[in-house]
């Protein structure tokens, strides 16, 4: 019985018409895949991705220079190295983050006291050489500029669970 059972399935193109149904459903289904990378899931706004260095509105940098991000690091991945401007206020004149030894444990962003330094959103900073992976603070403050406002938001909403 289960030889010609077999031989009628073969015959009539069961399994291939079966595999052909399912197909048939799933073409009505909500599509779960996504075409990256011109579709992006959502992204928790806790999501700790490349850092950055926030400035205020007025365009002042945040930091003051605590080094408590420094202190924190786990990873020893931050270098600061500060001293008065001219005005007397206090600055970094030096803000390094070897990206090659950061574990994205977020603690700096934790220990900062001015939410100057960040972990933004942007995950796709892959580079081609480690060299590109020492973030200085120039290049921390760019990247700033440009994700200041999702960074806000996120900050914003995250706010009222700390
Ligand atoms: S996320 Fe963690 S490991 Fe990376 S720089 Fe900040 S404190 Fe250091
Ligand atoms: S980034 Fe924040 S914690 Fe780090 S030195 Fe500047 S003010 Fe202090």
């Amino acid at each position: 019985m289960a030889f010609l059972d077999r031989g009628a399935r073969t015959m009539l193109l069961w399994e291939l018409l079966s595999g052909m149904a399912l197909t048939l459903t799933y073409m009505f289904k909500p599509k779960v895949t996504l075409n990256y990378p011109y579709e992006k899931g959502p992204l928790s706004p806790r999501f700790r991705g490349e850092h950055v260095l926030r400035r205020y509105p007025s365009g002042e940098e945040r930091c003051i220079a605590c080094k408590l991000c420094e202190a924190v690091c786990p990873a020893q991945a931050i270098t600061i190295e500060a001293e008065p401007r001219a005005d007397g206020i206090r600055r970094t004149t030096r803000y390094d983050i070897d990206m090659t030894k950061c574990i994205y444990c977020g603690l700096c962003q934790e220990a900062c006291p001015v939410d100057a330094i960040v972990e933004g959103p942007n995950f796709e900073f892959a580079t081609e050489t480690r060299a590109e992976l020492i973030y200085t603070k120039e290049k921390l403050l760019a990247n700033g500029d440009r994700w200041e406002s999702e960074i806000a938001r996120n900050l914003a909403t995250d706010a009222p669970y700390r």
